[in-house]
């Protein structure tokens, strides 16, 4: 709640309490006797009173002293007369009027019939001010935490000056460095620029992959520049109230004007920078016309104004083709996931302020980390810090790392879940297939580390690491990781006899590749090199009212579907195969699995030459101390030598070369 709100929170309670003591200190005032029109009038005939006061309900007669002070009160419900004569004559007939003196025994006051008392006349005007100001107040919180109901249309943006973000603190990426130091320098001196004609980008699109540094990137344009740097996220534009976000656009443009040469930076755009299309339902309205004010705003740019615009998505190609036209969003820039010499690079980013143990070796974390993003690194060493805390260490070591790396995989393991004898041999089962797999199917990662220990929502897990940064995936390559994959169900069939919900995760990634081999990769030979499916998350309005397979029909639909499912049982069967001939291997790494349960690619190597469980356990004992010296030790000569050279069913061969 901010300041503003308290104070008129204060305000309502204050007016509310006065009102309150208003009322009781009138009751007091007049704290008169109620009496029956009866007995109010005997009273009158008795002489005593000495003031009669009348308004528009009562009557109200009070006994005054010598000195004034009210002594006795007495009112009633009566008719009011205002007039003096008809209430002269009104007493005469009631016999209040002596017949001695003709005149009234006390004084008259007649008060403004309208106005009623004071308080009576103010307290409707007082409970309609207060619930109107509660109703502002709840306006106020309906439309977000911070903007009052007069504020909504101001720009949520946060300005920020002098931010101390520079290139040096985004590390690798020197491509995309290079490409933003060209804006850093317009932003520097405009006038450089605009003299020599020059047309500057007035957008700026950072698209890649969460967690690449986009943001980073673009405080860090601001902090080198050292221009203010305006924020907002995509979806800060999209209000429940329609034209809102328009408004904000505005603000927020009007707000930039001021203070130029500046950054805006958009995060996100995504959230209102779809496709505009055939729109379906309110919300639809909304964000296009607050998507169109910032097509607006950006064309009113004259040339030689010192304004930005960045923004940042991760997907490009759902955005409106309207916003990366010329002069708007034209300049793009891609942000992607980092190779090894960028690992290594935003570790040692990421380690400047924290201890590390001589031993470290940032080269050996950056290796089997392929596939992590800037935050994803930044997230393990901040893991291992807080690891290296907890154990009481002075510095973060290998074992610190290794656990992060892991924690960051799959998340943090979850030693207290307990679980039954039963579960556990059958996790082992599990894992074990997947591991045996993995090792004997060539085109697999090597495996590092295989646990029934519960990790995150998993039951237990395989832990396979690429050796490179080796991006594109072949035909071999997704039918062995296919296999892999339903290593553990197959285990669990043959051992079990019975399936368990474990393997679920299993099969949605499984489907999943499979479906993208035949879809968009074309690696079904019956379907052909075509592409399918355009990988559009399916979003109201664009999809609707086309056809509704995204262009394609219901056989194709019939043959795809059936190009994933004899993919699938291919490698199902493979698998089998390959664990039925290998199950004395598959028993012993389970019953290791149960006795220690965790192996390592050591264990793994052992087991997978045939050792019995029993020489490894024993073999095991005493060097965990080895491992908690150095996790990576073992993975420097990661073991493929297993592997059986067996083409998947079905002919590889002349897939591959697609
Ligand atoms: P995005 O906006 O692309 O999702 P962010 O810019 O928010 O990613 O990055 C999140 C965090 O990850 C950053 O605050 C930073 O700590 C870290 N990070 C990402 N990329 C890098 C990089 N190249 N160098 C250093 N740190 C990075
Ligand atoms: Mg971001
Ligand atoms: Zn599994």
């Amino acid at each position: 709640m901010n300041k503003k709100t308290k104070t008129i929170i204060w305000i309502v309670v204050a007016v509310a309490a006065f009102a309150l003591i208003g009322v009781l200190f009138t009751n007091v005032l007049t704290g008169a006797d109620e009496l029956t029109f009866t007995d109010f009038l005997a009273k009158l005939k008795e002489g005593k009173i000495t003031e009669l006061y009348i308004d528009a309900y009562n009557w109200t007669a009070y006994v005054k002293d010598a000195n004034g002070k009210v002594t006795e009160a007495y009112t009633t419900v009566a008719p009011s007369i205002y007039n003096y004569d008809s209430f002269y004559y009104f007493c005469h007939t009631l016999g209040v009027i002596p017949e001695a003196t003709g005149q009234l025994p006390f004084a008259l006051n007649f008060t403004d019939p309208n106005a009623g008392s004071m308080i009576s006349s103010l307290l409707p005007v007082l409970g309609i001010v207060l619930v109107a100001l509660m109703f502002w107040l709840m306006m106020r919180s309906a439309s977000g935490a911070n903007n009052a109901a007069m504020n909504i249309g101001k720009s949520k943006a946060q300005m920020q000056s002098n931010l101390k973000v520079r290139f040096s603190d985004v590390a690798g990426a020197e491509e995309e460095k290079e490409e933003l130091r060209e804006v850093v320098e317009f932003l520097k001196s405009p006038k450089k620029f605009s003299t020599l004609g020059a047309r500057i980008p007035s957008g700026v699109l950072l698209v890649g992959p969460p967690g690449t540094g986009k943001t980073l990137f673009a405080k860090a344009v601001a902090g080198e520049a050292g221009v203010p740097f305006f924020s907002v996220s995509g979806s800060d534009f999209v209000e429940m109230y329609v034209g809102v976000g328009a408004k904000r656009v505005r603000d927020l443009f009007d707000m930039a004007k001021k203070n130029q040469p500046c950054i805006i930076f958009v995060d996100e755009i995504d959230a209102v920078g779809r496709r505009r299309g055939a729109g379906l339902g309110g919300g639809h309205d909304e964000r296009e016309q607050t998507l169109n004010q910032i097509l607006v705003q950006m064309d009113g740019f004259e040339s030689n104004e010192g304004i930005i615009v960045m923004a940042a998505t991760n997907r490009a190609d759902i955005l409106d083709p309207a916003l990366l036209r010329p002069g708007r969003f034209d300049r793009q820039i891609n942000v992607n996931l980092p190779d090894v010499k960028g690992r290594e690079q935003i570790l040692k980013v990421h380690a400047r302020n924290k201890p590390m143990a001589a031993d470290v070796n940032f080269k050996t974390v950056a290796r089997i980390t392929a596939g992590f993003s800037g935050a994803e690194l930044a997230n393990l060493l901040n893991e291992a810090a807080i690891l290296a805390a907890r154990a009481g260490k002075s510095v973060i070591g290998n074992l610190e790392l290794y656990d992060g790396i892991n924690k960051v995989l799959m998340g943090p393991q979850k030693k207290s879940r307990v679980v039954t004898e039963s579960d556990k041999r059958c996790t082992a089962y599990h894992e074990a297939g997947h591991a045996i797999l993995a090792c004997l199917c060539k085109h697999c990662d090597p495996v590092h580390e295989v646990s029934i220990i519960p990790r995150g929502r998993a039951a237990g897990y395989t832990m396979t690491r690429p050796e490179t940064d080796d991006n594109d995936v072949s035909y071999n390559k997704l039918v062995d990781n296919i296999c892999m994959s339903l290593g553990g169900r197959v285990a669990e069939e043959l051992v079990i006899q019975d399936v368990t919900t474990g393997a679920s995760a299993d099969l949605q990634h499984v489907s999943d590749v499979a479906r993208r081999m035949v879809t968009q990769w074309g690696m079904s030979e019956k379907l052909g090199l075509v592409a399918y499916d355009n990988d559009q998350p399916v979003f109201m309005g664009m999809e609707y009212g086309h056809q509704s397979h995204g262009g394609y029909s219901q056989e194709t639909a019939a043959t795809i579907d059936s190009e994933v499912r004899r993919l699938i049982s291919e490698a199902h069967a493979r698998a089998t195969k390959l664990l039925k001939e290998n199950r004395s291997i598959l028993d012993n790494m389970s019953r290791v699995l149960v006795e220690k349960e965790t192996i390592y690619t050591e264990e793994v190597g052992m087991l997978m030459k045939g050792a019995d469980w029993k020489e490894v356990v024993s073999a095991m004992e005493g060097k965990e101390e080895t491992h908690k010296a150095n996790p990576f030790a073992s993975m420097t000569t990661p073991s493929k030598e297993h592997v059986v050279e067996e083409t998947p069913a079905d002919s590889a061969e002349n897939k591959t070369e697609e």
